[in-house]
This record gives C-alpha cells, sequence and structure tokens, in this order.
C-alpha cells in the first residue's frame, strides 16, 4: 500500500476495529488512519490500542476527510443514510468503501448527492481474525488503480473475490456472508454426534474444529477439486461411504443448496 495513503473511517465499530488492527499490523502506519464515531469511548478504546487519530463525529473531522484518499464507511447499514448527509460537503474526489450489508451503491450514491467513486465491500465475520471472504463491486467511476487500493485495504481481513454485477453481492452474501453460520451448524450437528458417541463436550468439540480447520487447510494446499478429494477418503463399503450414503439418503446436499437460495432470495427482498 502507498505509504503516504490516508484513510479516514466513519464509524470504530466492531468491523473497523478488524480492519484498522490488520492494518496497522500488515500495512499502514497508524498516522496514516482517522476514525470517526460519535462514541468517545470506541475512539479512546481504538487510541489506546493502535495510536490512530480521532474525531467526535464529522464536523470535527472536516480536514481529515477533504484530505483523505480514501473513506471507509462502516456504521451500521440503518445508520448510512445519515452519516452520508453529514459527509457529502467534505466529498471531492476520495474513494468510499461502504462494508455496510444490503445498501445499494446506488442509493449510497443519491445519499453522497450522486458521488460515483464507491466501492462496496461484503465481508464475514472471520474478517474479525484476518481471515474473511469479501466480495467487492465498484461502480464505473471507481478507475483500476482505485480498485486496487479498495481491494488492499479488504485484504487485510483476508481474501476478496470481485463482482462485476452489484447483484452478486446479494450471492457473495447467502454464500460467504452467512457461510459461517452454515459452518457452525455443520459443527454443531458433529458435536452433537459425538456426544451421542460417548465423547464429553470438549472432547466433542476438540474433534469437530480440528476436523474443519484441517480439512479446510488440506482443501486450499491441494490442487484437486474438494470433489476429489472427497472421494479420496471414500473406499466404498467403508466407513466414511456409509455416512455419505446417510447424508445422501437425507438429501442433505439438496438442502444445502435450498438453504444458501434462500439466503439469496431473502437477501433480494431486504435490498
Ligand atoms: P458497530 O460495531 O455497531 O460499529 C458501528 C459504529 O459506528 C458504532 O461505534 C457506532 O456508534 C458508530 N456510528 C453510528 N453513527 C455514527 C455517525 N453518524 N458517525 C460516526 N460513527 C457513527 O457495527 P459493525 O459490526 O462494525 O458493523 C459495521 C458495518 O459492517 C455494518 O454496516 C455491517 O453491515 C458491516 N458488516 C459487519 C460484519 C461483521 O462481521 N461485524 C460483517 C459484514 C458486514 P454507536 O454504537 O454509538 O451507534
Amino acid at each position: 500500500m502507498q505509504s503516504n495513503l490516508r484513510i479516514a473511517f466513519i464509524g470504530g465499530g466492531n468491523m473497523a476495529g478488524a480492519l484498522i488492527s490488520s492494518l496497522v499490523n500488515k500495512l499502514a502506519a497508524p498516522t496514516q488512519i482517522h476514525v470517526i464515531d460519535l462514541n468517545p469511548d470506541s475512539l479512546q478504546n481504538l487510541v489506546t490500542r493502535y495510536g490512530v487519530s480521532t474525531s467526535l463525529g464529522t464536523e470535527q473531522a472536516d480536514s481529515n476527510l477533504r484530505s483523505a484518499d480514501l473513506i471507509v464507511l462502516a456504521v451500521k447499514p440503518q445508520q448510512l443514510h445519515t452519516v452520508a448527509a453529514s459527509l457529502s460537503p467534505y466529498i471531492q474526489s476520495q474513494i468510499v468503501l461502504s462494508v455496510a450489508a444490503g445498501i445499494r451503491a446506488a442509493d449510497l450514491s443519491r445519499w453522497l448527492g450522486g458521488y460515483q467513486k464507491i466501492v462496496r465491500a461484503m465481508p464475514n465475520t472471520p474478517a474479525m481474525i484476518g481471515l474473511g471472504m469479501s466480495g467487492l463491486y465498484a461502480m464505473d467511476a471507481v478507475s483500476m488503480a482505485e480498485r486496487n487500493v479498495a481491494q488492499n485495504i479488504m485484504q487485510a481481513v483476508g481474501d476478496t473475490l470481485w463482482v462485476e454485477q452489484e447483484t452478486m453481492i446479494d450471492a457473495v452474501t447467502a454464500v460467504s456472508g452467512s457461510g459461517p453460520a452454515y459452518v457452525f451448524y455443520f459443527m454443531e450437528a458433529m458435536q452433537e454426534a459425538a456426544q451421542q458417541l460417548g465423547f464429553d463436550a470438549a472432547q466433542a468439540r476438540q474433534l469437530a474444529l480440528a476436523t474443519f480447520q484441517g480439512a479446510a487447510q488440506l482443501a486450499q494446499q491441494s490442487d484437486e477439486s474438494v470433489s476429489i478429494l472427497r472421494e479420496r477418503v471414500t473406499s466404498k463399503g467403508g466407513t466414511t461411504y456409509a455416512a455419505l450414503c446417510s447424508m445422501d439418503a437425507s438429501a442433505v446436499k439438496p438442502a444445502i443448496h435450498q438453504a444458501v437460495m434462500a439466503a439469496a432470495q431473502r437477501g433480494k427482498e431486504l435490498g
């Protein structure tokens, strides 16, 4: 990242904290980061932990906002309209990067008086520990260099994937945005089954977590598809085969497909 890039965060909560922590660890000096929030305690916490500069509200941040190269909007979706209205006077040519779930770039652009240099990011909760997955969408007015700046910021908290249609951000939400909860659901079921087989809760948790972590890392490090990896550990007539036949008989895969479609549909309704 450019060593002179200036980043202003509006909203200093969970997502901003995760981004700032990773940025300060990996990519940026604290002096490059300014945070605006309405809560003095949140700001003090960020100053103490990361040494960033702060302002209580947008008016106090006048010069920091005007001189920023990138403004990250990290408030709750329902707070974004008010925040955009208060931000509008300070917008010149900054990249505006919104992580707010479900708020369309066109709506944000309207609230910013027609400003178009907007990137939307849809991260997920593992971003909190630097292992997130974020979908990214940019309006046409965002140049390739500016896209790269936004991508670098989101890569501080994990992997990124660009989508060219904004509707695909809803699809990202349905797959990786809500996805951690699907994985937790599967883990819950594995832990319950492990306890039925005689393990205590701590042992069941250890078995399930290590299995997910190991399988994900194995898939990550392998050139093979997950289907091939699954086939490799499934000898006909064996124990894994018995389990997978049982899952097929219970239509687990179609149920997962339907669940992801339900999330995508709900995203459309909310959007
Ligand atoms: P959060 O912890 O509530 O942080 C938002 C912060 O913004 C709060 O400190 C809030 O203060 C402050 N704020 C509210 N109005 C403001 C204003 N007018 N000016 C400046 N600051 C203001 O929320 P979060 O979990 O970080 O989520 C932020 C965004 O990230 C959301 O839009 C969410 O959709 C998105 N996101 C989060 C996750 C996640 O894993 N957390 C995942 C994907 C997307 P108060 O508390 O006083 O209101």
